[in-house]
């Protein structure tokens, strides 16, 4: 099924009967070429890229709930190629060129809209570091483009300027960053494995990891052991448990983050904006719902709500930058589970297993790295070799300490990454 203007307007016209369900729901066989645990947005897109770059079809996902009801379905939806240290840089570069590319790849509308998006700066200091982050962009090829108070004036008008605590000195923005719709995302990299022959499994919870002399030979799952030759870890907030069933024990913490959505409102906020003094970002959706968030609650956690300490620390600071943000009524809040390394940079590498992969690490920043980790794993998992933008992101850095990505400049402490 192909989606076209000419195919809206036909189905508007004779009633919609003819749209087929987007992917088959399929019955787990034997035995695989490989598996992919987890059917969120780094799942589904290493599964649809092993099929179409590598010709690899024998694959199955098996996700323990249903597809996309992971964080890729619980994120604020920003997509941007703004980092700092080389190993992250060029990979976000990568990832955003196949966002530029995505609808007319999957031939599904993912609704990327690139709006730009600015991080505002309120201290010289913060704008040398804004500055040398620009540089190190438009060094990577992405674009920035520095803006003092009146640059920063003719996008956002309606912000605080002059708060006596945090006035704004300029901002750094990004005109390719921007938003896209988060389940279209899934959805589109579901169908598209699916058509390519993928077997999309849910309701399959993996339980257990067959290794046998250092080899994996499948997974056990909650509808029957299934074998494989090469499995991949992509479970995000679960991926220290998952890969427990390997025998490995990760350099990874689970937290809860949390995000709001108002009302639906006029347009008024054009841009993705974020403030340099509080945790606080926010950007407005499609139906016209504010969707902000903040920074991550302080303890490890698996629960996907979130406390009420941090949901007033990031209304505060709405308030503070843009106090015209209290009309609006909050409708809901929600939290996800974030896979925190040490570095605050991701993981895509091999294990000491032979055949076993992992995928994980990506912090609150995984949305945007979809189509970029898909790739890169899939590359890893059909070729064994690294591919070259992910190169560096290798797990073994925290044991040597050697290749550490932090961007935040924070040092080891998961948390506050
Ligand atoms: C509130 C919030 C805001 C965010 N905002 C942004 C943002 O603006 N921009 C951005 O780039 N990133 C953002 N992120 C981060 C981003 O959402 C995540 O980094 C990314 O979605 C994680 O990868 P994923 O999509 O594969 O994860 P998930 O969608 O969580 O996929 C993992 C899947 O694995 C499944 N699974 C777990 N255990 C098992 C098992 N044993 N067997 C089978 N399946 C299993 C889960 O059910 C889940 O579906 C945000 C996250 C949150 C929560």
């Amino acid at each position: 099924m192909r989606f076209s203007g000419w195919r809206v307007l036909r189905e508007g016209l004779t009633g919609n009967k003819g749209w087929a369900p987007h992917w088959r729901d399929a019955e787990p066989k034997a035995e695989y070429d490989a598996i992919i645990i987890g059917g969120g947005g780094h799942g589904l897109s290493t599964a649809y890229y092993l099929a179409k770059e590598h010709g690899l079809t024998n694959v199955a996902v098996l996700e323990k709930g249903y597809l996309g009801g992971g964080n890729v379905g619980r994120n604020t939806t920003i997509v941007r190629a703004n980092y700092f240290l080389q190993g992250n840089s060029e990979f976000y570069s990568h990832s955003l060129k196949l966002w530029e590319g995505l609808e007319e790849d999957l031939n599904y509308n993912v609704m990327h809209s690139q709006r730009g998006l600015i991080n505002l700066f309120h201290s010289d200091g913060q704008r040398d570091a804004f500055v040398r982050r620009g540089n190190s962009m438009i060094n990577q090829g992405d674009d920035a483009v520095l803006l003092d108070r009146i640059g920063v004036r003719k996008h956002l008008p309606y912000l605080d300027f002059d708060n006596v605590r945090f006035p704004i000195y300029g901002g750094l923005l990004h005109p390719r960053g921007g938003t896209a719709r988060h389940d279209a995302v899934a959805w589109g990299y579901a169908r598209g494995a699916s058509d390519r022959g993928v077997d999309l499994i849910q309701q399959c919870e993996v339980t257990g990891i067959d290794v046998e002399n250092g080899q994996v030979r499948g997974v056990q799952t909650t509808r029957g052991a299934i074998r494989a030759k090469k499995v991949g870890i992509v479970v995000a907030g679960r991926s220290g448990q998952v890969a427990a069933m390997a025998g490995m024990r990760l350099p990874i913490e689970s937290h809860v983050l949390q995000a709001f959505v108002t009302e639906g409102l006029k347009p008024c906020i054009d841009h993705v904006v974020s403030f340099g003094m509080g945790h606080f970002y926010i950007s407005q959706s499609d139906k016209g719902g504010l969707v902000f968030g903040g920074d991550l609650d302080f303890y490890a956690s698996y629960a996907s709500r979130g406390n009420l300490p941090m949901a007033e620390h990031v209304m505060e600071a709405g308030m503070t930058l843009m106090p015209m943000i209290g009309k609006a009524k909050v409708l809901r809040s929600w939290g996800g589970i974030m896979d925190m390394t040490p570095d605050g940079s991701p993981i895509i590498d091999k294990t000491d297993t032979k055949g076993l992969f992992i995928d994980c690490g990506w912090c609150y920043g995984g949305f945007k790295a979809v189509p970029g980790s898909g790739f890169s794993f899939a590359h890893l998992m059909a070729t064994g070799n690294h591919h070259a933008p992910a190169a560096k992101f290798r797990l073994d850095r925290f044991r040597t300490a050697v290749g550490l990505m932090d961007e935040e400049g924070t040092g080891s402490q998961h948390n506050l990454h």
